[in-house]
């Protein structure tokens, strides 16, 4: 049998898996593709720098000892970097301005200054008047590491995230920005960063503060008319984390001055850390200039938890708080409250004050009542599948007309109507729609839906289109 870089790769990972965890090899290993034997290297590609330095920091002894054993002492391994990452950027998620840029990018109408030597600080979490420099990190401790529990649905963010808190600053993933849907942990996540930080260097000034507030401090400012006192505050920060950055969506005003502040504290090696409801290319109303600093470290996506992982946090949870309960019904409640670890905890503090107050037993008839009221809030969701069935019912034809590449008016307008159902229906991220239907793009998408909002206000029958198809979905 000749040998392959397939082959060597295949033994190399029978040797790994035999030595360690089962979770670890699944999540660093599985991914790799052999791409090129030549002489005694081993081409191997893997989905991003991040990957890469993982592997590197980690498992690269195990690596040496498995490719050793296939290939003798001379054994090399090269690895190449997957440009695409696999987290729905489409862009390379390096990206380096060339230097000749970046005195231009300086001189926007925002004066940034070059060193911080100006001792009129302001901060503006403090009440004026009262000058502080001294700046409280605004952490929960409840949020820290120890309380946020592993499972497959998180472990790249929460690994992305102790890797920065290790070096922060000092890793390819500044910014780190995770994102995920309501209730994943993204803002848990952020605060356990920065708490890890703080106890591992406590010289370094952390702040963690909502969009919200950022934006709400930068508007004051702007009305009191001290915004360079805003900047410079913030320019002195070591690890900046900003909580829900999709709110900076359509303010304008409010992003050109982050993105000064976000440049200065980037070209100084400071770390920046941000959370969002979206993936980077799902971002509407976000300037290109700033989302594409977002993709210029790691986005890495908090999902929705198994069954096991909503086990443990409740049995963590339940622990924590010193309550008993019987297995039975902690599993009925994890079964049964599947998108959202905020709802999964509502409905277990309901569960136990139901039981304390009223002194009622907890039963799974207890518990079915309590899941109920918190299932029946979230609506269900429809899926991508029905909306086509529907919307292909609608206009007469099937599924596969619907997805095809014609350019045939009636048929674009079908497929278009699809996607913007899709986009306003369920939680699916533009590139994930367009790839379910007929393989297309995210822009694609997007401009689906700006078409389908602006024949609706403009043509009559495409309103009436909208109308039925809203009453068909409705569910
Ligand atoms: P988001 O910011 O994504 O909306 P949060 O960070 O507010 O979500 O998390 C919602 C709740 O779920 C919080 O009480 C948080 O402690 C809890 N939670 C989320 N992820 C985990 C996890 N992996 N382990 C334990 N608790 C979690
Ligand atoms: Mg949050």
């Amino acid at each position: 049998m000749s040998i392959t870089a397939q082959s060597v790769w295949t033994n190399c990972l029978h040797f790994i898996q035999d030595n360690i965890q089962p979770q670890a090899y699944k999540t660093w290993f599985e991914p790799i593709v052999a791409v090129k034997l030549a002489d005694n290297a081993l081409s191997i590609q893997v989905p991003s720098k991040f990957f890469y330095e993982w592997l590197e920091e980690h498992y690269v002894k195990i690596l040496k000892s498995a490719l050793t054993k296939e290939l003798g002492e001379n054994a090399k391994l090269v690895y190449i970097i997957k440009m695409e990452n696999t987290y729905g950027n489409k862009q390379p998620f390096t990206e380096k301005i060339p230097s000749s840029n970046r005195s231009a990018m300086k001189t926007q109408d925002v004066d940034i200054p070059l060193n911080n030597k100006n001792p009129e600080l302001r901060n503006p979490f403090v009440i004026p008047g009262i000058r502080n420099i001294k700046i409280e990190s605004q952490l929960n401790p409840n949020y820290s590491f120890d309380n946020f529990l592993e499972g497959d649905s998180n472990r790249l963010a929460r690994s992305a995230g102790l890797a920065v808190a290790n070096k922060p600053g000092g890793t390819s993933f500044n910014p780190l920005l995770i994102f995920g849907g309501v209730g994943l942990g993204k803002t848990h996540l952020a605060h356990a960063i920065g708490i890890n930080i703080k106890d591992k260097y406590p010289e370094k000034t952390v702040l963690f503060i909502s969009a919200e507030k950022f934006t709400q401090q930068y508007i004051d400012s702007v009305k009191k008319n001290n915004r360079n006192d805003f900047i410079h505050f913030y320019q002195i920060i070591d690890i900046l984390i900003i909580d829900d950055v999709q709110f900076l969506s359509g303010k304008s005003g409010t992003q050109d001055v982050f993105f000064h502040i976000f440049n200065h504290l980037h070209q100084n090696g400071k770390q920046v850390i941000l959370t969002s409801d979206k993936a980077p290319v799902d971002m509407q109303d976000i300037e290109q200039r700033l989302l594409s600093r977002f993709k210029w470290g790691l986005s890495a996506e908090l999902q929705s938890p198994d069954f096991e992982t909503r086990v443990s946090i409740l049995k963590n949870k339940l622990y924590r708080d010193g309550v008993e309960m019987p297995d039975d019904i902690v599993e009925y409640v994890a079964k049964h409250i599947k998108s959202n670890i905020r709802e999964l905890e509502g409905a277990i503090i309901s569960l136990i004050a139901q039981s304390s107050f009223n002194k009622k037993e907890v039963t799974i008839e207890l518990a079915k009542q309590v899941v109920e009221k918190f299932v029946k809030n979230t609506k269900r969701e429809v899926s991508i599948d029905y909306i086509q069935k529907i919307v292909s019912d609608y206009f007469q034809m099937d599924v596969d007309t619907l997805q095809s590449k014609t350019r045939k008016r009636h048929i674009v307008q079908a497929r278009q109507l699809a996607m913007f159902f899709a986009k306003k229906l369920t939680k699916a991220s533009l590139a994930s729609i367009g790839s379910q239907i007929g393989k297309r793009d995210h822009a694609t998408v997007l401009h689906a839906c700006k078409t389908v909002d602006n024949l609706s206000s403009t043509d009559k029958q495409f309103k009436k289109y909208v109308e039925d198809l809203t009453k068909k979905l409705s569910v």
